[in-house]
């Protein structure tokens, strides 16, 4: 998501784009790279900020956003307000994007490629899916049945083994992403229901996959084969280059990292194991950690607690939040009641005039979910033991062998410096900070005993920005209607990156639908379709296709996230197939007096999730595997990080910029002042994001199992963030520091960040040094701009991400313009 920011200091929020479900995304977890039917992209967003003032508020007011699968909703700008049917029934119909003159069109009329279908069935969907895993375990089957290799070790070879299985994963992924798509945006729950049980089949049928030996034997074959296995035997850190691929007798790069990650998430799924105690011991752990991920964010999904609070104990509290809690009777007569979901949670923390009140849901919200605590304890102690048996030191070292960082001594040299660094800066804010507090406790009359503690921070960085940086966000936001908004943005990609964009109108849809049918090339009537081109100076040709579905409604996924619907690959013929791929988000839509206008925070939050969507478009890979946004989670968001940079520029500001009743770009003065938000408090920010990612790294690298059995899981989580964050906690008014359980409230450590919540800072590292070293003087440099599409955007995660990283920079990625940009260089 846009602006990655967590809120802070309750818990970490928000992913955006994403995983299918919980369950399937804990399931997607043990499949390692081993993927078969991954039916959406998965792309974890970075976490966002809390918009300040009152932007995310206004739109929490209008409807109890649910919480996301694995934090909060922040990604989310859904709101309950009310359309108008003349703006739905002719949303399509009005152009988004006038096409630009002087272009002869009518060569970008026919695609060579017609868009998919979205013609499923709540039957056809089930079958469909049901279809791709009878195909695919009947080539497994032959495989097994007719290549022998302990017979003849020559018949194992990529070409027998691994071409049929990546040639028969590309075509599947042409209908699986989409068979599993239809639970997140389709308007009839009968299909939305067919959708995740389709999902559910082909979740069982991968993990099924990944766990047969007999396949694995054959995989292993080809790997001995080849060169690859001697050269890595040598040297276990080789980057795959193409020097490394030509000696291993492969086609490219790509084929050889394929073939050496296939093998090792086998390995790394306990093949490797002798058959016997220690691989039934290791499959069972295994199958442990999946309940366990599913119990946790099952527990954090219904949770419904909650505080009695009395009027005058909310005072500040907004009265649209107080309208929406749920009013006492007996014993509660008079009383609200406050949950601890983010639209109450949030509000109350930053207006709560009460510091008692701040107090206690502060600390209860760190107590909601009690019963994850022994679930926290136990997976990490089955992942240790897990790590242990497949040879590693500890889940850290196995979790980031595959990653951009490659060991944990990497992160943690990477998070204690940025710790240090910060450490100053943090104590300069809540100085800051404090003297406010100071200062307000003394108006009105509260007692102040000079500590800055936890349930005071929003409270007073909402203040603090109040006070001293008068900003309206909904002044800002005339400047920014959807339309011309995502108009202004695809003509920025399309002058970086060489792209056109056609957007269809309903006769171009009937003219290029496979059944003839307009309706039947969109899920629904609101969504915008565009068919992408490579201009003239990129050759002309064919992109692949683009779909917008930007508003709310009932049934539809909550959040702002970018779905790949079909990856783009070679075929077998040679001839490559272009990807789709569509943005789901959820802007208020246009009423009878106004267009829908973004906050400026959402315009960040549109153009990252945009940023994904080109990824996705420009992906030039052999394997659909590798396609676009696939690559490394501690990358996939360096990308889209990097373009949000625009939306902080003042120029590119302007040139999206136009009022919605006069057209005129937003004023200087305007700009300025909201380019002077984006640092404050931003030490205590990263400091909280630090917080996160050591206490994430300290449980998954204890020096021996014993260390982690003998380990206070809380008292570890509370005694770090009062080191790092330096703001004072229970601990400074004599409580024990195990007041709180807040590793048991989110869902990143057990959801799949684990060993991995860093990723959110170092692909910042990533972004930041990309911008400022290419594009940073000229943004719209429209030769760096398709130099960026080439090397980085193109290569998906067909290489080494590193690799494709140095191969833009033309030098190893370096700290320094992430810490500039903190103010800390
Ligand atoms: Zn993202």
């Amino acid at each position: 998501m846009a602006e990655p920011r967590l809120p802070i200091p309750v818990d970490p929020a928000a992913i955006e784009v994403l995983l299918p479900t919980t369950n399937h995304f804990a399931v997607f977890l043990l499949l390692l790279s081993l993927v078969l039917f991954s039916a959406t992209t998965v792309i974890l967003a970075a976490p966002r900020i809390v918009p300040r003032l009152s932007a995310l508020f206004t739109q929490l007011r209008h409807t109890r956003v649910h919480q996301a699968p694995l934090g909060g909703p922040f990604t989310a700008v859904t709101t309950g307000r009310p359309s108008l049917a003349t703006f739905t029934s002719t949303s399509h119909h009005s152009a988004i994007f006038t096409n630009r003159p002087g272009v002869d069109m009518a060569k970008y009329a026919n695609p060579p490629q017609p868009p998919p279908l979205f013609t499923g069935t709540k039957e056809s969907i089930v079958a469909d899916a049901k279809a791709l895993c009878e195909r695919t375990r009947a080539l497994l089957d032959a495989q097994v049945a007719s290549i022998k290799p302990d017979e003849d070790p020559s018949s194992a070879t990529f070409e027998s083994v691994l071409l049929p299985q990546t040639e028969d994963e590309n075509e599947s992924s042409l209908s699986s992403r989409i068979l599993g798509f239809y639970q997140y945006v389709s308007g009839d729950s009968a299909l939305r229901d067919a959708s995740t049980e389709a999902e559910k089949i082909m979740d069982e049928f991968a993990i099924e996959c990944s766990m047969r030996e007999d396949v694995f034997r054959l995989v292993d074959a080809v790997y001995k084969n080849s060169g690859l296995a001697d050269s890595l035997a040598k040297d276990k850190d080789r980057v795959i280059d193409a020097t490394l691929a030509k000696a291993a007798g492969l086609a490219d790069v790509e084929s050889a990292r394929l073939l050496e990650r296939e093998r090792k998430s086998y390995i790394r799924n306990g093949l490797g194991l002798p058959e016997g105690p220690q691989r039934d011991r290791f499959k069972e752990i295994k199958k442990r950690l999946s309940q366990i991920q599913i119990a946790f964010q099952k527990n954090l999904n219904e949770e419904n607690n909650g505080i009695w609070f009395t009027p005058e104990e909310l005072d500040g509290v907004p009265q649209d939040v107080l309208d929406t809690l749920e009013k006492g009777t007996g014993e509660n007569e008079g009383k609200l009641r406050l949950t601890f979901k983010y639209p109450d949670l949030f509000p109350t923390l930053k207006f709560a005039k009460n510091p008692e009140t701040r107090r206690r849901v502060f600390v209860e919200n760190e107590n909601k979910c009690n019963q994850n605590v022994p679930l926290f304890k136990e997976a990490i102690l089955l992942r240790d033991e897990a790590a242990r048996l497949l040879g590693y030191p500890d889940h850290a070292s196995f979790r980031i062998e595959d990653k951009m960082a490659k060991t944990p001594k990497t992160v943690m040299d990477f998070l204690n410096d940025l710790k240090s660094r910060l450490a100053a800066g943090g104590v300069k804010e809540i100085q800051h900070l404090l003297e406010l507090k100071k200062k307000d406790h003394e108006e009105r009359k509260l007692p102040f005993d000079g500590n800055y503690y936890l349930w005071d921070h929003r409270f007073y960085d909402r203040m603090m920005i109040e006070h001293e940086y008068s900003i309206d966000e909904n002044a800002i936001a005339e400047y920014f209607p959807l339309k011309s908004t995502v108009a202004g943005m695809l003509r920025i990609f399309e002058e970086l990156f060489g792209l056109v964009f056609v957007e269809l109108t309903p006769e171009d849809r009937a003219r290029i639908s496979p059944t003839g049918k307009a309706e039947d090339i969109s899920w629904h009537e609101d969504v915008i379709i565009f068919s992408v081109w490579d201009d003239a100076t990129e050759g002309d040709g064919f992109v692949g296709y683009l779909y917008l579905d930007l508003h709310p409604r009932p049934g539809k996924y909550g959040h702002a996230a970018n779905f790949s619907l079909q990856p783009g690959f070679l075929k077998k013929d040679g001839t490559r197939r272009y990807p789709a791929t569509a943005l789901v988000c959820n802007f208020s839509k246009p009423t009878e007096k106004k267009p829908s206008l973004l906050k400026h925070d959402e315009v960040v939050t549109l153009f990252h999730e945009l940023g994904h969507g080109i990824h996705d478009l420009a992906g030039r890979t052999r394997y659909a595997r590798y396609h676009g946004t696939s690559t490394v989670r501690d990358f996939v968001e360096a990308p889209s990080q990097m373009l949000e940079n625009w939306c902080w520029t003042p120029s590119q500001l302007k040139s999206l910029s136009s009022h919605y009743e006069t057209g005129q770009p937003i004023p200087d003065d305007l700009i300025e002042k909201l380019i002077a938000t984006k640092h404050v408090n931003d030490a205590l920010f990263n400091l909280r994001q630090l917080h996160f990612g050591l206490f994430d790294m300290a449980v998954h690298t204890p020096k021996t199992h014993e260390e982690l059995e003998k380990l206070d899981v809380s008292k570890l989580y509370n005694d770090l963030r009062v080191e790092i964050s330096q703001i004072k906690g229970p601990e400074a008014q004599g409580e024990p520091s195990t007041w709180g359980n807040g590793q048991a409230t989110f869902g990143h450590l057990i959801g799949g960040y684990d060993a991995g919540y860093y990723g959110y800072l170092s692909s910042q590292v990533y972004s930041t040094d990309m911008f400022y070293t290419v594009f940073k003087s000229n943004p719209m440099d429209s030769v760096q701009g398709r130099r960026y599409r080439h090397t980085v955007l193109e290569k998906g995660g067909s290489q080494d991400e590193m690799l494709t990283l140095e191969q833009f920079l033309g030098r190893k990625p370096s700290t320094e313009a992430f810490y500039k940009e903190l103010g800390l260089a």
